[in-house]
């Protein structure tokens, strides 16, 4: 029989390109943790149960403070959440079944906690009632909250990583993702994830080697095993034999040598062969990927995601502290322009302070533009701190997943009003992301009301071919080339006539397909900072 510690190959989907050698970090989320379990005699109980009481006294102070911030700078609205879950913590029928959960089990408190929370979901989740069921989400966001108090572990571990980790999870939501360490990430292996997924985006825009499709792979690969990691074949190794792991090396120095050579090039111009100028700006989202950005030779920034400014936060920020997250990023930008998209959760991305959970608001509910509309505070904060931004920098505005020509229609008219208030009068290029098929049919509908267009084309394909991005179990349907994508894009570039269009999903970075996008008229292509030199290279032999 093979012992664990013989190496061994595994097969996965290629995420992201390129070559990788670290130790295997094993992410679970606090609830599925496993954490030290013990038994207690019946004289520990009073201490349990005080340990219990500190940890809900702690979550429901901080649940108040939120509540009260709200109220004060935000809406009522928003702070009812947070007001109902400290209703769910002065439940006497949780906190009595808590109590009896630890007087007949006498396991300490984590454990007492994990168990009624789960239990507790779980009723929940079975509920016809679509609002009751989703309370299931609050509940277990409570529970990871009385977890954190009861353990002292505060901080986020991807935050912590141990330098040259390679990631291995089932998958990473971008709630995950916004503390990761870049700096001590190579790689990462998960269980789900496609080449749309959020893992894909995140990894790309690293610039680091990314594997999904592996199943079972958190019980597989055990915590600091030594792994190789190919994102471009989709093969892993775990434990590899020294001649396995020197021919490795090998390979990881020959692909840096090459990498180093289209960076030669990096800052030129990009001109096809037939002689059409090409912008290749770039896709951010925070202050190191524009750094690399310009290094690597990007045009302009074609997509700034905010969305980590959100999810990092316990609640919304406001106009200035958004100013203070946007300028921090875009600052070396300088003069470049900067397209800074509002807004996009829903789908794969939810806030912990809005009501909503991704069952219901997944990829077919509530998502980008929808939500902006109906919570018009979260909609002004940005546009006000857009507005102001547009003073020093060369702001342009993106409105994430337009289906209905109304929704940019009524952008344009908050927009065109803020901006004529506005002290310099300063006018900012408004622009729609074209990524559902409804948009890319009707485009004559979106152009009196916008100055550029850009075609998420990672939504455009889940949307089109109806194949979920983040279902790693269909992503051989997952064709971002397919023949009904390439003629959209066309239709979309002819429909816009002399307004620019981009095209910033994941398939302006897929080496391959480049020479169709520009024989389809394409002209600006936005893509991962780590991809710009080489989408220049193809480009430029195009
Ligand atoms: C897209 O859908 O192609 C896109 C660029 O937006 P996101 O990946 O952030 O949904
Ligand atoms: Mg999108």
């Amino acid at each position: 029989m093979r012992s664990r510690t013989s190496e061994r190959l595994l097969y996965g989907t290629s995420i992201s390109p390129g070559l990788a050698e670290g130790r295997a970090f094993i992410y679970t989320d606090i609830f599925l943790r496993d954490h030290e379990l013990y038994t207690i005699d019946t004289s520990d109980i009073k201490e349990e149960i005080k340990r219990i009481e500190m940890a809900f006294r702690e979550v429901t102070e901080d649940l108040k403070a939120s509540a009260e911030r709200i109220e004060r700078e935000l809406n009522t609205h928003m702070a009812a959440i947070f007001r109902a879950q400290i209703e769910i913590l002065n439940d006497d029928v949780l906190k009595r079944e808590i109590k009896n959960e630890l007087e007949t089990e006498l396991i300490n408190s984590e454990q007492i906690i994990k168990r009624v929370f789960r239990k507790w979901e779980l009723r929940f989740r079975q509920l016809d009632d679509e609002t009751l069921s989703c309370r299931a989400d609050d509940i277990i966001d409570l529970g990871r909250k009385l977890l954190s108090a009861l353990t002292g572990i505060q901080a986020h571990t991807l935050e912590h990583l141990p330098h040259g980790s390679i990631i291995v999870a089932k998958r990473l939501l971008p709630s995950d993702t916004v503390f990761l360490s870049r700096k001590s990430t190579r790689g990462v292996v998960t269980e789900f994830g496609g080449p749309a997924s959020h893992t894909a985006l995140l990894t790309k825009e690293i610039g680091i080697p990314a594997v999904g499709k592996i199943k079972d792979v958190i019980s597989i690969i055990r915590h600091r095993e030594l792994l190789l990691l190919d994102g471009s074949t989709g093969h892993l190794v775990i434990n590899p034999e020294d001649k396995t792991r020197r021919r490795f090396q090998k390979r990881i120095y020959e692909r840096r040598s090459y990498l180093l050579d289209s960076q030669k090039n990096c800052l030129g111009q990009c001109v096809s062969k037939d002689g059409h100028k090409i912008e290749v700006m770039a896709n951010v989202s925070c202050r190191k990927d524009v750094e690399s950005a310009f290094k690597n030779g990007a045009d302009a920034i074609g997509l700034f995601r905010i969305e980590n400014i959100y999810l990092s936060r316990k609640l919304p920020p406001s106009t200035q502290e958004l100013m203070k997250e946007i300028e921090k990023t875009i600052e070396p930008a300088k003069d470049k322009p900067v397209t800074i998209r509002l807004l996009d959760v829903g789908g794969d991305k939810k806030l912990s302070y809005l009501n909503h959970s991704l069952g219901e608001d997944s990829f077919l509910g509530r998502r980008g533009i929808r939500f902006l509309l109906e919570f018009p505070e979260l909609l002004y904060t940005q546009l006000n701190a857009l507005t102001e931004l547009s003073k020093d920098y060369n702001v342009r505005i993106l409105v994430p997943m337009v289906t209905f020509s109304q929704e940019i229609a009524m952008i344009r008219e908050i927009l065109d009003d803020l901006m004529a208030n506005s002290s310099d009068g300063k006018k900012i290029p408004l622009g729609a992301m074209i990524e559902t098929p409804a948009a890319a049919l009707c485009i004559d509908d979106f152009l009196p009301y916008v100055d550029f267009l850009s075609i998420g084309s990672n939504d455009l394909t889940q949307y089109t071919l109806a194949v979920g991005r983040e279902n790693s179990s269909i992503t051989q349907y997952f064709l971002e080339d397919h023949p009904s994508i390439m003629k959209l894009l066309r239709m979309v570039v002819k429909s816009a006539g002399t307004m620019p269009v981009s095209l910033c999903g994941e398939l302006a970075g897929k080496f391959d397909t480049i020479p169709s996008l520009l024989e389809n008229g394409l002209r600006i292509l936005s893509v991962a900072p780590s991809l710009i030199p080489q989408v220049k290279q193809v480009v430029r032999e195009s």
